[in-house]
């Protein structure tokens, strides 16, 4: 309650756009206060997604400077704002997803805030939430996919990836997955993907083909942009779907549209945010997810723990390939 929130806390806040030499770690930022419809809570783990490096390099524009970084995290509701707080109350263990996450507390929007049901052991919740919810909402509504699909995921044993791999096969698709090492190629196999094609060495396009019988992939999963949009279009199917949700390799330049016609392709450039607008829409996804959580359908694979005051360790880890599964922050170190 009230009296056990300190006036201060860590966590880390830029002030200007760069390398991960911008990041500062700080001791003495003021604790936030719930406004109205949000929640104070106290972040016992934080999320790291690659959209907290765009918005470190200036990728993404910062609402304002100094900025928190930061876009998810699991704790504890420790003080209610006024307003709709959809029955969330002092006390509950919340995954959020708000701004402002690297730090011990942050002023949660309620709306976007879901108690953690019992049974969820702690971090795998917020490792499961953005990354989880991107890979559901992806399958469902950017690209509905129904069993026998052939679907090619990027990055398959990142966080996003392996959550892609893992849904895909429990939708009953014929998953072909890239990755860079064979590492990352094993982990992914075992997550679920029937092919995997290791893209530092083979060729991608040659065997989607092989694999496909030259028909190609109705749905293509590129978090990857830049350096993979080409290779993409070129293992699409006819009516195929090219869904771009990422640029962890740059974004990917203007496209004329009339490329598509070559296959009457669909692109799209989705976002979570997009498909968890609405509370209903949030609430529907967040219960579909923690259904897999529960089943334990989903191996949950936590690459590391960085303390918060090493988030510079964990965006060059992220960046640098050197990741498989997802990276969280504990805020109390
Ligand atoms: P990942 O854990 O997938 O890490 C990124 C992976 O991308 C790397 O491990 C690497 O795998 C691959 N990669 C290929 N080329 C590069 C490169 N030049 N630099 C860095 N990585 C590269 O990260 P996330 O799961 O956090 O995010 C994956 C993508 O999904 C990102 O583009 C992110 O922005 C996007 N995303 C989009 C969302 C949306 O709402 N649209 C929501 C969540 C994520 P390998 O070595 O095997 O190539």
């Amino acid at each position: 309650t009230m009296a056990s929130v300190p006036s201060t806390m860590k966590g880390v806040v830029i002030n200007k756009n760069g390398g991960t030499e911008v990041l500062e770690y700080k001791t003495d930022l003021p604790v936030p206060k719930p406004g109205n419809g949000q929640l104070l809570v106290h972040n016992d783990y934080v999320g790291v997604n690659f959209i907290d490096t765009y918005f470190r390099t200036g990728l993404y524009p910062a609402p304002q400077m100094p900025y928190t970084l930061g876009r998810e995290a699991e704790g504890t509701v420790v003080q209610n704002g006024s307003g709709e707080q959809y029955g969330l109350k002092e006390g509950d263990r919340v995954l959020i997803m708000n701004e402002s996450t690297y730090a011990e507390y942050t002023a949660a929007n309620a709306v976007k805030a879901v108690k953690i049901p019992d049974g969820i052991e702690k971090k795998v919740g917020v490792a499961a939430f953005l990354q989880g919810l991107t890979a559901l909402t992806l399958i469902r509504e950017a690209h509905h996919v129904k069993k026998g699909d052939w679907v090619l995921v990027h990055a398959a044993a990142g966080g996003t990836g392996l959550w892609l791999v893992g849904l895909l096969k429990a939708v009953g698709a014929n998953v072909i997955g890239t990755a860079s090492t064979q590492e990352k190629v094993d982990l992914a196999s075992k997550a679920g993907a029937g092919h995997m094609i290791n893209y530092s060495h083979e060729d991608v396009k040659a065997k989607v083909m092989e694999l496909t019988k030259d028909a190609g992939c109705i749905a293509i999963f590129d978090g990857v942009g830049k350096s993979t949009f080409d290779l993409s279009m070129d293992c699409l199917a006819r009516k195929g779907s090219m869904v771009s949700f990422g640029n962890a390799s740059g974004a990917v330049p203007p496209v004329p549209i009339a490329r598509l016609s070559a296959k009457n392709a669909r692109l799209m450039r989705p976002t979570l945010f997009g498909y968890i607008a609405t509370r209903e829409e949030f609430e529907h996804y967040t219960n579909e997810l923690f259904g897999f959580l529960k089943d334990g359908k989903i191996d949950v694979k936590i690459h590391k723990t960085y303390p918060l005051s090493d988030a510079g360790r964990a965006h060059n880890d992220l960046e640098g390939r050197k990741t498989t599964g997802k990276l969280l922050l504990d805020p109390s170190k």
